[in-house]
Parts: structure tokens; sequence; C-alpha cells
């Protein structure tokens, strides 16, 4: 046709390719949104090997082969139309969709500033198909007809982009030149490998034999971020998971699966030992590699105050929520995304992450120590053939050490105590002292067998919560003192380091432990003559503040706690001894530790708080609480009545004088053996109660100062 005498052509048919092409640029920005896009089609593909070949930062060449299912060849025609996808059959399916691009626009668009080739085998065909397209549509190459053409070639798709912008000049110039271009390709392809770690990637440039980046397959994330950002952020990281927070247990049971609330969330993040300059933040949610400059700005946040000034992190973070709740009017390629709950999500995981770091903070001793104490050792030791530990028979210290080195090296060493008998006035016989009393001996505690699914299930929680260093602190501890025993707390030494520690929430955790190990086979503590149940409870409720607010009169409050027992008692007789007569008198508790008597002053109040504090619904759960809740009841503490703190009595009861003796003794004597022979002490009490309070050299070296 010849436009000199048909005039110009349709105006609209102009626009229309044009806008094609500006539109394809929106979603192609440049080699590297070209790529991420084909990558995602491989991955959604079910590719486990993705090999990438770049020319002159992709803009000469992107290739990406992978082995994955390929494309049938009834398909190639309309594969680069715009809006043909495989992905989505109907509108409603845009909700429910979980695979990355979801719009078929991809190729097309791609199809519109380039030169591409599609060559692809399926398992089903013989041989290979290969086709090219132009402007959205598959094109004929040398006069034969607009059909695939056969060859050879493996089972998956190669996708082949040459001349990228080539029709779009001004696109073109835009971009950094290929040095930079590339940099962009080999970090998306980075992150995609630290996300699909069972997915061996390789990327290079063409021409180049050695790739600049291969990944293995069957891989983890954590060797993944080691093999491609480095030992030195591998080692500093930490790995948590995220579940929203369950505000009541029974609605969340009976909610559908489609819940949008419903979100997880996986974490690897670095520890307060790692420091860089810039935060690197790899975010993916459902999936795709996407920005949120809000939940990068609330992460960054986190560590604030943690990390030293103008220190950045390095966090992945894969997030799960419901497709739903994705913005899908945020075009495909827009990597900012946003979702509904984003701010409450955003916050939920700030707050995990900042937990996790902030018992790090406090551990970070803990994680430094064994290399510290190996070197002080070696110095001051090295010479007595391997004496590593504090509770070296005393020779130790009898050899020519140092003074700022000296350090308490037996259980006969005196305690706090015998040094301070004044400390607290009711102590005036110290136990210690008294000749009468020897030390306890730690009763044997057997695992007993018990094959329910829910014990075994908490059993393993609390192996796999164990913390090494700490564990090896409690074992080989020396019980140095009570500091204060209303509020549990103790000092310990371990190795040259004191420790305060809460006691109170070692005990507590200890006790639940050995309400675990020796689940159905505990013994008894009779009670005679028994008191009764409701008796019990009702001193409880009177004495408790709380109740004053409830709607429940106080009566009706002891009425329901003693019909949640009541129609336990054969089950709480059966696994846990706590054996309640008809009548209701509580006639025998479970006994945990032999030598051991918890404070009766607390039955009321543990028997108060099992109609509320247990959960009676489900096996695990019911477990889990009543245990936590006789391990509190087990917690050795004194129990003083209000009327006596507020009338400031000074002087405490012969009774109670008794009381506290026996706890104190039983603390140090009973309690720290048998801890530091049986406990799996958690991480979790790092939190807040185990703290280093001194290093022994240094406090010796201010000592002599003085
Ligand atoms: P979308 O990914 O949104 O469906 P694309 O334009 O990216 O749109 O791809 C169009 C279609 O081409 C896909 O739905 C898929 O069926 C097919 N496809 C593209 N790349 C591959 C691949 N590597 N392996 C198999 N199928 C592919
Ligand atoms: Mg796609």
């Amino acid at each position: 046709m010849d436009s000199s005498t048909a005039g110009p052509q349709p105006i609209r048919r102009l626009q229309q390719s044009v806008i094609n092409r500006i539109a394809a640029g929106e979603i192609i920005h440049r080699p590297s949104s070209a790529l991420k896009e084909i990558l995602e089609n491989s991955l959604d593909a079910g590719a486990t090997s993705i090999r990438i070949t770049i020319k002159d930062g992709g803009m000469k060449l992107l290739q990406i082969q992978d082995n994955g299912c390929g494309i049938r060849k009834a398909d190639l025609p309309i594969l680069a139309e715009r809006f043909t996808t495989s992905k989505i059959s109907a509108f409603q399916d845009l909700e429910k969709l979980t695979t990355y691009g979801f719009r078929g626009e991809a190729l097309a668009s791609i199809s519109y500033v380039s030169n591409l080739t599609v060559t692809t085998k399926t398992k089903a065909d013989a041989c290979a198909w290969k086709a090219s397209y132009v402007d959205g549509a598959m094109i004929v190459k040398d006069g034969s007809a607009a059909e695939p053409k056969a060859c050879a070639g493996n089972d998956g798709t190669i996708i082949t982009v040459e001349n990228l912008f080539y029709n779009t000049p001004a696109r073109l110039s835009a971009l950094r030149g290929s040095s930079e271009e590339y940099s962009r390709i080999l970090d998306v392809v980075t992150k995609y490998a630290i996300h699909n770690p069972q997915i061996s990637f390789s990327c290079k440039k063409s021409g180049s034999a050695a790739p600049d980046l291969t990944t293995p397959s069957e891989s983890s994330v954590r060797n993944t971020i080691r093999h491609t950002y480095g030992q030195t952020i591998a080692k500093d990281l930490i790995h948590t998971e995220i579940k929203p927070l369950t505000v009541d247990e029974e609605e969340v049971m009976d909610v559908d699966e489609d819940d949008v609330t419903k979100w997880s969330a996986e974490a690897y993040f670095t520890n307060p030992n790692y420091q860089a300059k810039k935060t690197v933040f790899l975010l993916f949610i459902n999936h795709r590699l996407v920005e949120s400059s809000r939940m990068k700005k609330a992460l960054e946040s986190i560590y604030v105050g943690i990390l030293p000034k103008g220190s950045s992190p390095f966090v992945y973070l894969s997030l799960e929520i419901n497709p739903r709740l994705v913005d899908v009017n945020v075009h495909p390629t827009k990597r900012e995304v946003h979702f509904l709950d984003e701010e409450n999500i955003t916050q939920r995981i700030s707050d995990v992450i900042h937990d996790v770091l902030v018992g790090q903070n406090q551990s970070k001793t803990f994680e430094n120590k064994g290399k510290e104490r190996e070197t002080l050792d070696e110095a001051e030791y090295g010479d007595s053939g391997g004496h590593s530990e504090a509770r070296t028979p005393s020779t130790v210290a009898t050899k020519k050490t140092p003074s700022h080195h000296k350090v308490r090296t037996s259980m006969q060493d005196r305690t706090l105590d015998s040094m301070f008998p004044i400390l607290d006035p009711s102590q005036a016989v110290s136990v210690e002292s008294d000749p009468a009393r020897p030390p306890a001996k730690v009763p044997d505690i057997k695992l007993s067998e018990c094959n329910l699914g829910s014990v075994l299930q908490l059993r393993d929680e609390v192996a796999n919560a164990k913390h090494q260093e700490l564990t090896e602190i409690i074992q080989k501890h020396i019980f140095v003192g009570i500091v204060d025993l209303s509020r549990c707390l103790s000092l310990i030494q371990h190795s040259k380091k004191l420790y305060l520690i809460n006691h109170g929430a070692l005990c507590e955790e200890f006790f639940y432990q050995l309400g675990l190990i020796q689940f159905g086979n505990y013994n008894r503590i009779r009670l005679e003559p028994a008191p009764s149940l409701r008796k019990l409870v009702n001193l409880a409720v009177n004495a408790e503040e709380g109740t004053r607010n409830s709607k429940l009169s106080k009566e009706e409050i002891v009425d329901r706690i003693v019909n949640i027992i009541m129609i336990r008692r054969d089950m709480l007789q059966d696994y846990f001894l706590l054996e309640i007569t008809e009548g209701g008198l509580v006639k025998s508790l479970p006994l945990l530790l032999k030598g051991y008597t918890p404070n009766l002053d607390k039955l009321p109040l543990f028997l108060m708080r099992l109609g509320p504090q247990v959960n009676w619904h489900s096996e695990t759960e019911c477990f889990e609480s009543f245990l936590r809740e006789l391990a509190y009841f087990y917690v050795p503490e004194p129990l003083f009545s209000e009327a006596q703190n507020e009338s400031g009595k000074a002087d405490t009861s012969d009774s109670e004088k008794a009381t506290v003796t026996a706890i104190r003794w039983q603390i140090q004597h009973l309690l720290f053996p048998a801890m530091a022979r049986y406990m799996v002490p958690p991480r979790t009490l790092l939190d807040r109660d185990v703290v280093q309070v001194a290093n022994l050299p240094d406090l010796y070296r201010v000592f002599e100062r003085c």
C-alpha cells in the first residue's frame, strides 16, 4: 500500500502500537525486570534447575533455560498475546492465585520491546518446538507458515530475549550501562536463589566459562545465604517463624481455612554482632520478590538501639498471606506492594524479631563466652592438665593464681549466707552452719514410659528449646547465695563469671520439666487430714483482688471453679495423682521431686488457678497448662499475707521464720543441685532470668584498687 496516495495511517492504529510499547516499558523497565518475570515463569513451571546467560547487561541477550513443565505446542501461537495466561481461567481465580505473575502480560510486553524466541518441550512431546514473537504475535521466519518449528531440545523451556529496547531508544539510553545492569540481574537471581534453596541456579556472562553465581539444588536458606552473601552474614543469622497472635483459641479453631487473618512468616535476620553499611532486605510475599518501604523502615527501626549508629542489618523475610489480601490492583511489576492488615502484620513481625534480638543481646556474653573461657583457662591452668571447670578440686585454686583470677572453686566454699549472716534478719540461724542438717542428696529421676503423642510432643519441645551454653552454666555452676528470697533472686558462679538468677523462674521451668519427665509415674504427697477443695478455693478467691470487678459474686466464682475441677476428677487422679474424693476432699498431690515439699500455703492459689488457667479442651494444651500451673505452685517462695505487709510488721512469726529457713535450705541444697543434674534450660530464660552481673577477674581488679 502506498501511503502517499492512501493518506496517513489511521491514527487509532498508530496510537495502539505506541501505547502497547509504552505499556510494555512500564512492565519491563530494564533487563533485570524482564529477567524477574521470566524467572518467575520458570519457577511456576516447576523447574529445579535454572540457567541464565547474559550479554551486555542483558541488553543484547537474556537467555533463561529451565527444566520445567514446558509449553504445549498448541499454546505457542498465542503465548505472547496480552492477557493470555495458563494461570487464570475465570476472573474469580484472580483472588486465589498464588503463582507469581498473574496477568499474562510479561511475555507479551517483552515481545513488544525485543526479539523474543521460545524453545520448549513438554515431557509428552517427542521433540522441542521453537517460535519467535514480535509485538505480541508469533512471527514467520524465512517465509514458512506461522507454525512453531520442530527442533532438538531437552524437557523444559528456553526463553531468549535479544536486543531489548531496540525499538524504544529513550528507554535504552536511560539504562545505566551493562555492568550495572548485570549486577542488578545478579541481585535478582541471588534473591530468588535464597528463597528457592531447593532449586539450582546459575548465572553467567555469555562467552565466559565460569558462572558468576551458582547454587546447588536441595540446599537450605541459610546455606544459600552463606553461599551468596558470605560467611560473615551467615554466622550471625537468627531464624524465626512468626504467626499471628491468636486472641482466643476456641474462636480460632472454628474459623474456616480461607480466613483472611491467617498468615505466616519466616525470617532470617542478623544478630547484633553483624553490622553493615546498608540494610539488605529481601522480602518475599507469597513467593514473589517485592518491595515494601514501610516494612523496611519498621525493621530498620528495630535495630536502632541494638546496632551502633550507622550500622545496618541483613533481613530475609518470607511472608505468606491470603492472596486475597494482596492488592491486585497494584501493577504486577510495581514491586512496592500493599496488602490488607499491613500495619498489624508488620507490627507483629517487628515485635517478634525485636524480642528475639533483645534476648540475643543479653545472651551475647554467653555466645562469646566459650571462646573467652578457653583463653583464660589456657592462661591460668594451661599447665595443670586441662582443668577447665570452675568446680575442680581446690588444688587449682591453691596454685599461685593471680588474685584477680581467684574464683570460688567448690561447693564447700563459703556462700553469701555465711559471709553475711545478717543480710536478712529472719536468717538469724544460718542453715549452712547448722550441723544437724546434712546436705540433701539429689534423688534419681527416671523418665517415665509414656506413649501419649501429646506428652511426647511436649517433651520434644523442651528438648528443642535447649540452650547449650546455659545448660553448661547450670550444670557446672557454683551456688553463691540467695540475694532476695521474696523476689526469687540468687547468685551463681560459673567459670569466672557471676550470674544473677531468678531462681523462681528457673525452678518453675524445672518443675514443669519434672512433670513431663515423670508423666503418669509420680509419687504422691498425702494430705492428712484431707482439706476441702471448696474451702481452699474459697480462701484463694477471697484473697484475690481481681474478683472485685467481676460480674459474678465470689460464691459464684468458687462454684464454677469447684465444678470445673470436680468434673475432671478422674482425669486428674489418673494422670496427675491429684486425688479428690467424691465429697470434695483433696487427698493427694503429685510429688515432683523427692525430698521437696511445695509450700502448702500456695495450695489454695494453685487450686483456684486450675479453673481459669488450664485449657481443658485440647489434650496437649491441657497437659501443658496443668503442668505449668503445678510448676508454679512448686516454686519455692514464701507467701506472706497482705495484712502483715500492710501493718509493716518487721518481725515475722516463728512458723514463718521456719518456713523461710526451710525454703532457703531447699533452694541451695536440693533445687540447684537437682537442676544442675536434670534441667534442660531453654533459651527463653536468657531474656530476663539469667543475667551476667560480673566478670570476676574485673571485679577483683576493682577490689584491689580499693
Ligand atoms: P503469566 O505468567 O502471568 O501467566 P506470562 O506472560 O508471564 O503470563 O506467561 C504466559 C504463559 O506462558 C504462562 O501462563 C505459562 O503458561 C506460559 N509460560 C511462560 N513461561 C513458561 C515456562 N518457562 N515454562 C512453562 N510455561 C511457561
Ligand atoms: Mg509470568
